[in-house]
């Protein structure tokens, strides 16, 4: 497939690379000036379970300079960023475009909704990790999925041949009529553990060392899942906090990027995750004390950044 993807930060340029691996026409669009020109020099740095190489079959520019309209365009910016990035390739959005988010948190379908009609968008969840070693380079490790459906529901040709494509390339991907649930599961594994650390500094095995981490996680997973199930989204709410407790068990000095994003002065996903969460609940009439409590001192934190 000719696969445009913007935001080509850790997680894009690991799809990207593992798409241009397998044949597909790749464009990388990023306005990281310092990773752009790593990878017009050396390729792709990519760094997984399967070794170490440099990627060389695929393109990579400023949105500015992008000019191939794609059949595919992946969304890949952290959310905040998702207005910004589509406004910069809104040149590449032709009639035929699906637009893709595997972004986390809430509100991506309608972010991009603003762009195209929903029938155009396809919406997932990965549990893929990855991370930006420095310009140019990209980590990855163990094994992850992706879900994918159309934002509409429909059970559309263009689902069966994006999984297809992404499947091919290693990232194993089914279409799945539930993928609604898996993203609130997310939504709610991500504000819990991102939250708690960025406000109290802890790796995620951190909160661990006294019982509030683990009674503040599963109080945010039960806050958020109930807004799930209100809007009568079939979640399960033991197996997210069984994942929540196996993470405080097992990812030893892991910082989320939450943390990494407060203790670097940048604004995090937190209107996407617990922010999402708290206007769904106002409008339902329900209140999430925990995840609002931790939403605020989030807020307080980033403007600290700013002030
Ligand atoms: P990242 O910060 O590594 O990459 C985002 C990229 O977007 C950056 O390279 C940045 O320069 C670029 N960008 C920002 N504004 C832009 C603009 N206007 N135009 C073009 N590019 C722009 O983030 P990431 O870790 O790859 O995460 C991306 C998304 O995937 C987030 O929603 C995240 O929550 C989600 N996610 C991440 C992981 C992970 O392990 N990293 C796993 C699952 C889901």
């Amino acid at each position: 497939m000719r696969i445009s993807i913007v935001g080509a930060g850790a997680m894009g340029s690991m799809f990207g690379g593992l798409l241009a691996e397998c044949d597909n026409d790749i464009t990388l669009i990023d306005v990281n000036d310092a990773h752009v020109s790593a990878i017009h020099a050396d390729g792709l740095r990519l760094t997984t379970d399967s070794g170490d190489r440099h990627i060389k079959a695929l393109k990579i520019c400023r949105p500015e300079e992008a000019t191939d309209i794609p059949e595919l365009l992946v969304v890949f910016t952290k959310t905040l960023h998702t207005h910004a990035a589509l406004s910069g390739v809104k040149h590449l959005i032709g009639p035929d475009v699906h637009l893709v988010s595997l972004q986390n948190g809430l509100g991506n379908v309608e972010a991009i909704s603003e762009f195209v009609d929903t029938e155009r968008v396809l919406i997932g969840v990965t549990t893929w990790p990855a991370d930006l070693v420095g310009p140019g380079h990209v980590h990855s490790h163990g094994k992850g999925v992706v879900r994918l459906m159309a934002a509409d529901g429909i059970a559309r040709p263009i689902v069966t041949l994006v999984s297809e494509t992404l499947s091919r390339a290693g990232l194993e991907c089914t279409s799945d009529a539930t993928v609604w649930a898996a993203i609130w599961e997310k939504v709610a594994f991500n504000a819990a553990l991102n939250s708690i650390c960025a406000v109290s500094g802890c790796t995620v095995d951190q909160l661990g060392l006294v019982s509030d981490g683990r009674r503040l996680a599963d109080e945010v997973v039960s806050e958020v899942l109930s807004v799930a199930q209100r809007l009568g989204i079939n979640v399960n709410p033991d197996m997210c906090k069984t994942n929540v407790a196996g993470a405080i068990a097992q990812h030893k000095g892991h910082k989320p990027s939450m943390l990494q994003d407060i203790v670097a002065g940048r604004r995090t996903e937190i209107e996407a995750i617990n922010g999402a969460v708290v206007a769904a609940a106002r409008r339902l009439e329900m209140k999430l004390p925990t995840t609002e409590t931790l939403l605020s001192l989030v807020r307080l934190a980033e403007a600290r950044a700013f002030a």
